[in-house]
């Protein structure tokens, strides 16, 4: 299809705050936070470094700049204390490799023996920090803690967009005390999921999916006056049927949500949006492997059975409402598809949404996951490194770690 990454509309800037190629960086000292949160197996090996990747062009734009770089991030939950098991050691030796140059690693994040190894830093020389959260200040944004890291730099610069959403020291206390500007992660995410997204080339299609309503309900919300189509699948997709009236079997149900579900579906359907739910799917009794599966109409799921994929006739008719779309967002698979038997569903809208001519936005979390099994990341626009940040920006709310960066004076 004709596009790959590139957008095919330009994106205007609606970041609003400074942005790192705004700054001078030459020989001074850049503190980048990163989400370098990344799998490990048992042996301490990175199983999936897609995190890294994902911000090596703001550390190679800052090196190539001539600034000494300075990185930070969190990984797991060492509760606040140091715990070899979610050392960053793993992520240096990745970057090293990633960027093609030493990385020398900090044995802390603040304290002498770091401040030492930014005082023997020259420009273009790269060093990590160690765990962020091997201290307790880190999570409760702790303004003593926030201090110390911003000494150790001249300028802040935010590329974790995974951790936006979050209000730390690291994301938002240390902005308090040092110029700030976000990374190129961090601005392409807002360009996307806010800029995009408020602004569509329409047609414009939603496809929400995954386990809750109430988990989605604040997106439906922000869309409900922008898009031109929403899709439902997934799990979420039987409160909305059950809403309706018909029963759904064991398929999951959130009972406080059926009434919201229906009054926002009515809403929609009265602003003249297309809504679509599943016509018929695949159920099952049990999710053990080999459990006897069907597939079903909708509206005919037998008691003491579950919905757990969409089926054939559902994927014919949502990817037909896809075929017209300019601009298509999609967050949440449409079953269970960690599981073989209830996976084609998902996979078949990946594919649905890849062969589409239009700009492709695709939420983290399952669907990044979903979308990289299915094999067609290259044929989407867009990718989101954050699962709770992006849910809340396509909520239409602030992100702490964005509102905290410097504002852009525009003269
Ligand atoms: P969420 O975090 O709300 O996007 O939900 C993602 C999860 O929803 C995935 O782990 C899926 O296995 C699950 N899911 C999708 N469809 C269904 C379904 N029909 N029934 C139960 N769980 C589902």
């Amino acid at each position: 299809m004709a596009r790959k990454n590139e957008s095919p509309v330009p994106i205007k800037d609606v970041l609003g705050k400074l942005s790192i190629d705004e700054l001078r960086l030459k020989s001074k000292r850049v503190f980048i936070r990163a989400d370098f949160n990344v799998p490990l197996d048992d042996n301490l090996r990175i199983t999936d470094d897609s995190r890294i990747r994902s911000t090596v062009p703001t550390i190679n734009y800052a090196i190539d700049e001539g600034a000494r770089v300075i990185l930070a991030s969190h990984l797991g939950r060492p509760k606040g204390k140091p715990d070899p098991r979610y050392s960053l050691a793993p992520v240096a030796k990745r970057l090293q490799r990633l960027l093609d140059k030493d990385v020398t690693f900090a044995p802390d994040c603040i304290g002498s023996q770091v401040e030492g190894h930014v005082a023997k830093m020259k420009d273009g020389d790269v060093l990590l920090l160690e765990n962020l959260r091997y201290h307790p200040e880190e999570e409760k944004n702790d303004e003593e803690f926030s201090k110390k890291l911003a000494g150790l730099a001249d300028y802040f610069i935010n590329d974790a967009f995974g951790a936006a959403h979050r209000a730390h020291a690291s994301t938002v206390g240390i902005a308090k005390f040092l110029t700030s500007a976000a990374g190129f992660l961090m601005k392409k995410e807002i360009e996307y999921l806010k800029g995009v997204v408020d602004n569509p080339i329409r047609p414009f299609v939603a496809i929400l999916g995954g386990a809750k309503v109430s988990g989605k309900i604040g997106v439906l919300e922000h869309l409900e006056d922008k898009v031109d189509k929403v899709i439902v699948g997934g799990g979420m997709a039987f409160t909305f049927i059950k809403a309706m009236g018909y029963e759904v079997g064991d398929s999951l149900v959130e009972a406080e949500m059926v009434e919201t579900a229906q009054r926002i579906r009515k809403k929609l359907k009265t602003a003249g949006i297309k809504f679509y739910l599943p016509v018929d799917c695949v159920i099952s009794q049990s999710l053990e492997p080999g459990a006897e599966t069907k597939i079903v109409p909708t509206i005919e799921i037998p008691k003491g059975w579950k919905a757990l994929d969409i089926g054939p006739a559902t994927v014919k008719l949502f990817s037909e409402a896809l075929e017209n779309a300019k601009t298509i967002l999609w967050n949440g698979p449409m079953g269970v598809f960690e599981i073989d038997a209830f996976s084609r569903g998902t996979f078949a809208i990946a594919n649905s949404v890849a062969d589409a001519y239009a700009l492709t936005i695709v939420g983290g979390g399952d669907t990044d996951l979903a979308v990289h099994r299915a094999g067609v990341t290259n044929a989407l626009s867009f990718i989101s490194t954050g699962g709770g940040a992006s849910l809340q920006l396509l909520e239409g709310k602030e992100l702490p770690g964005i509102a905290a960066l410097t504002d852009r004076t525009t003269e």
